[in-house]
């Protein structure tokens, strides 16, 4: 998601008009192979069970594997097929309105570097492990691959009417954090968890966050971290239900409503809530 930070005004050198740029995939180094197939192999063992189907799925359909980074074009070939989506490589943060015109047409923007060894665990921006790993297997399920083109063509709309930040915290909560019920079971779908060793168990397994249901209001008013592991996570019961919400709900009223209440503090609980977990906070409030 972009953050406002470190946003250009216009495209870098060497990036087209769209501000895309070359994968440049033969200028990889064999070190940065070899960080992808350490972060691919530690996240293959730890995610069945715990990440939801559609996601393990679209991971094995689209074939990532520890063999090295990616080859965008044949990724995106594979993905064309399945869902009509391709992933484009971009140089670090795009403008939102770049970044929903691309999502809109059903292009996903990934940045093309990868982590150093010494950053297994915590990156800034975020890299092609995060973007191709955490992000693209849900692009392969055809009901998420609408819901992300919704997204984009809705994004628009919110800039145009003052709600970003409202509407940006729907993509937080849900494609970057989000987690989904299975067969009555948690599941994680979020790419920040998916793609994330310790808060793919934190997100599920620790006492301490917040799981609530779903509730479209509710997420958009609610502020994030960016800094940590999330102090709420938003349970969906279903990826349909999810894209159904999305394309049924006026925005403009919405916002109108939302911009005249305030925003609701991470870790908080309101009375509305439907609780699938109380979480204790003991993590967070062990930072303060
Ligand atoms: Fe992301």
């Amino acid at each position: 998601m972009a953050e406002d930070t470190h946003v250009l005004d216009r495209p870098p050198e060497g990036a087209s008009a769209d501000w895309t740029i070359p994968q440049n995939w033969d200028a990889y180094t064999p070190e940065e192979h070899a960080t992808w197939d350490r972060l691919f192999a530690r996240q293959a063992k730890l995610l069945p069970g715990r990440a939801s189907e559609a996601y393990l799925k679209g991971l094995d359909a689209l074939r990532l594997s520890d063999g090295g980074i990616p080859h965008f074009e044949e990724l995106s070939e594979r993905l064309m097929k399945l869902t009509g989506w391709q992933v484009i490589a971009v140089p670090g943060l795009v403008p939102d309105d770049v970044f929903f015109d691309h999502m809109a047409n059903r292009r996903f923007v990934a940045g093309n570097f990868i982590r150093r060894p010494d950053q297994l665990d915590y990156i800034q921006e975020p890299d092609v492990f995060h973007d191709v790993f955490g992000h693209v297997p849900m692009l392969a399920d055809p009901v998420f691959a609408d819901y992300l083109e919704a997204y984009g063509r809705g994004g628009n709309r919110a800039l145009e009417l003052g709600a970003l930040k409202q509407f940006g915290r729907l993509y937080w909560y849900t494609v970057e954090f989000g987690l989904v019920e299975e067969a009555g079971n948690l599941r994680i779908y979020g790419s920040g968890i998916v793609s994330s060793f310790a808060e793919t168990r934190f997100a599920l397994e620790d006492p301490s966050p917040n799981r609530i249901r779903f509730d479209l209001e509710r997420v958009m008013r609610t502020e994030y971290r960016i800094d940590d592991f999330q102090q709420n996570y938003f349970v969906i019961p279903s990826f349909d239900e999810l894209l159904r919400l999305t394309l049924e709900t006026d925005f403009a009223p919405l916002y109108g409503t939302l911009l005249a209440q305030p925003d609701v503090p991470v870790g908080t609980i309101l009375p509305e809530d439907v609780m699938i977990t109380r979480g204790t906070q003991e993590y967070a409030e062990a930072k303060v």
